[in-house]
């Protein structure tokens, strides 16, 4: 049989050895070696290997302890730290896989007093200001990059990637953003590359020649004084010279204001970036960001814009994704929906990092789904992600599920979601559960509304009957001016010009994206969401950093709260300011700290420390939160029959897909 994804699977001969493929497992901080659990990162990384990744980098090691990303950030500092990478590197060769490790060097972006940088210029995004390195701080530095690459080798690293974007330490020597030196360091684009430069030259002379070197080179800065196209062409010649095996690619520094990967990027949305750089060097190149499934992969390498893909979080997402690939079964592949909900949110919340759409990521030594040792017969009601995250884990444990649903279609709130533009990654999800289902045994039942009497006879019974809108009581709410966050998005209700969305949480930013959204949504359009964020061409602009252009609004939206605190604050960690920074593209007003006296047919009469004020609009859109929907369950538990109750049905408030699929794949693996 032919293959599915020839390019994608075609092995890569980098002289001295041959990766089987084009897909690189790209680098994620787990938060499992700074708890020095490192049979649970041998786990986590040997999974992955097994899943067929060509070649896997690491997350950041440190250098050196002022290098870290944070204090006691994990690195390759002792006797002691090799042992531990080892177990890692045997890990990942006993399940056929190569490995790489990533030496990360934040700079100025180290969260910590010791941090050293260029120039004495402070962060945005930390508090810490950095020491200005003299000339044998730097010699410190590139010796501690070599170092930590010999010692990596020593570990078994089949080669080390050299961090040299995302504005971290390498990156800020490039950019007169950061480095305002006049010695040999600094002034001219030929000084301000010798450190990067410097330390691929000296990494391979200690390393010699058959070690992988990636060097991840910032082809679009994103933020002011960043590279131009000419200066990235004279750095990649160079870093080339000095002996580097590949270049990855990296978008963005970490305080820019441009979406780099968040869900609602467009796939592929800077693979157009990384072909600037095909034919311009001799090593292959490998591009990255929002590519989440085999058919964009390829269409990539196929349209010439890379030799080789990088994927990240799908790994989480994932671990089998090659694999799967390979067998013709792209479909089961779990999506990764870029909602760092799971993976970067936890990540900068100092927890483990893990994937909503699999909750075993990270967690692979202990979230094991082995077969029942007594199969039982099982109802799950509600084919929301809790409950159809419970039916599939029970029914691959070999038990009998019977799935109750009582609307016509799986996925729950998730067909909410799925409307929302910028949101259109949900669809995939939702289709991936229906393959599943539809791949297993379970014994769907739509429209089926559970009762008392169908649920006799099971051994156990789950009950996932979700969420039911909050009811406000706000004098006036009965009018018809007045809609629910699901007239809106499932009724598809006419919604007037001026409009009044109550709450703020996800699901009022929500309402407004999709009320102030006219025509396609920019993240299916990779050059209307260019000119929305401002993403130039390097070539043109220096480190490609345009004016955003504000797209037209459909409607006029102010998002009320009641909270007198900024709305959106608690959004997610790394998303909440897309979702404040879209909304405010669009104009849409965001008022806290209001009371709601009375809806009217003309508007909605506020209170606030400032008085009543009257604003006016044509319809009010209710989006004041949820609470469990518990019918069944308080029936059943009335009755005396025990069940399960889990996702919004057991607790509505913080509910999101990320706790409903944890909850729901946990409690399926202990039946
Ligand atoms: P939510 O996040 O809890 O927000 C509810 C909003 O309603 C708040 O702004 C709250 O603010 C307001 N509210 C609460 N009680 C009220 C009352 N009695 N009268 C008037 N306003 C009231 O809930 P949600 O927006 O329904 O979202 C549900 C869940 O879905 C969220 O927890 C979220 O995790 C998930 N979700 C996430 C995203 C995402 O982007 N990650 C998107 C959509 C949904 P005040 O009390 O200050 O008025
Ligand atoms: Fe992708 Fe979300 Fe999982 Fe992170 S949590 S890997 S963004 S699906």
């Amino acid at each position: 049989m032919s293959s599915p994804y020839p390019k994608m699977l075609a092995p890569l001969d980098l002289g001295f050895t041959t990766l089987k493929n084009r897909v690189l497992m790209g680098s994620m901080h787990t938060g499992l070696e700074e708890r020095g659990d490192w049979d649970r990162v041998a786990a986590y990384y040997a999974e992955r290997a097994q899943g067929g990744a060509g070649l896997i980098v690491t997350g950041g090691m440190a250098p050196s302890k002022e290098g870290g990303v944070f204090p006691g950030a994990a690195g390759l500092f002792t006797d002691a730290d090799i042992a531990n990478h080892r177990k890692v590197t045997s890990a990942v060769h006993d399940n056929g896989g190569k490995i790489a490790m990533q030496i990360l060097h934040a700079g100025r972006y180290a969260y910590g007093p010791e941090c050293v940088s260029a120039s004495a210029i402070k962060s945005p995004i930390s508090p810490f200001p950095p020491r200005e390195l003299d000339e044998a701080g730097i010699e410190k530095q590139i010796n501690d990059f070599v170092v930590a690459a010999t010692r990596a080798r020593e570990a078994g690293y089949d080669g080390v990637e050299v961090m040299g974007s995302e504005g971290y330490f390498l990156n800020q020597f490039l950019c007169l953003h950061t480095n305002k030196r006049t010695d040999r360091w600094g002034g001219s684009y030929e000084n301000r590359m010798r450190l990067p430069v410097e330390v691929v030259r000296r990494v391979r002379e200690a390393v010699g020649p058959d070690f992988i070197i990636i060097y991840r080179i910032s082809l679009l800065d994103l933020v002011p004084n960043g590279q131009t196209f000419d200066e990235i062409l004279q750095l990649a010649t160079a870093i080339e010279a000095a002996g580097a095996t590949i270049f990855n690619t990296g978008i963005g520094w970490h305080e820019a204001r441009v979406p780099t990967i968040a869900t609602s990027v467009p796939r592929a949305g800077f693979a157009w970036v990384t072909r600037k750089l095909m034919g311009h060097v001799g090593i292959p190149v490998i591009t990255s960001n929002r590519i989440n499934n085999p058919d964009t992969a390829e269409q990539v390498l196929a349209e010439g814009c890379a030799d080789m893909i990088s994927m990240a979080r799908p790994f989480l997402a994932d671990p089998a994704f090659v694999q799967k690939a390979a067998e013709g079964r792209a479909a089961e592949i779990a999506p990764c929906i870029g909602c760092n909900q799971a993976c970067l949110d936890h990540t900068f919340s100092g927890k483990i990092s893990s994937c909503l759409v699999n909750p075993r990521a990270c967690f692979e030594t202990e979230l094991n789904y082995s077969p029942a040792t007594t199969p039982k017969k099982i109802a799950v009601v509600g084919a929301g992600p809790a409950g159809l995250m419970t039916a599939l884990v029970a029914d691959e444990r070999g038990h009998k599920v019977t799935l109750f649903e009582k609307d016509a279609t799986l996925g729950g709130q998730l067909n909410l979601a799925r409307v929302i533009p910028g949101k259109e990654e949900f669809h995939g999800l939702v289709h991936w559960f229906e393959t599943m289902v539809g791949h297993s045994g379970i014994d769907v039942k739509l429209n089926t509304e559970a009762t008392a009497e169908a649920l006799e006879g099971f051994d156990e019974v789950i009950v996932a009957t979700g969420v039911v809108p909050r009811d406000p009581g706000i004098p006036g709410q009965d009018g018809p001016n007045v809609l629910s966050y699901i007239d809106v998005l499932r009724n598809k209700a006419p919604v007037g010009k001026r409009v009044a969305v109550i709450g703020a949480g996800g699901i009022g930013f929500d309402v407004s994206e999709y009320v102030t959204h006219q025509g396609e949504s920019s993240t299916l359009n990779i050059d209307a969401w260019r000119r929305e964020w401002g993403v130039g061409d390097p070539s043109d602009v220096p480190g490609g950093l345009l004016t955003p252009e504000a797209p037209a609004a459909a409607r006029d939206v102010t998002l009320l709260q009641r909270k007198a605190e900024k709305p959106g604050k608690r959004l997610g960690k790394t998303t909440g300011w897309i979702h404040r920074a879209s909304l405010a593209a669009r104009g849409v007003k965001m008022i806290g700290g209001v009371t709601y006296d009375r809806i009217t047919p003309e508007g909605i009469e506020l209170g606030s420390d400032k008085g009543p004020q009257m604003l006016a609009v044509d319809t009010i859109v209710m989006c004041a939160g949820q609470v469990p929907m518990r019918d069944l369950a308080d029936a059943l538990e009335g009755a005396g029959v025990s069940v399960h109750v889990i996702g919004g049905a057991d607790v509505a408030a913080e509910l999101d897909a990320k706790r409903a699929i944890d909850q729901g794949a946990r409690l399926a693996a202990t039946l």
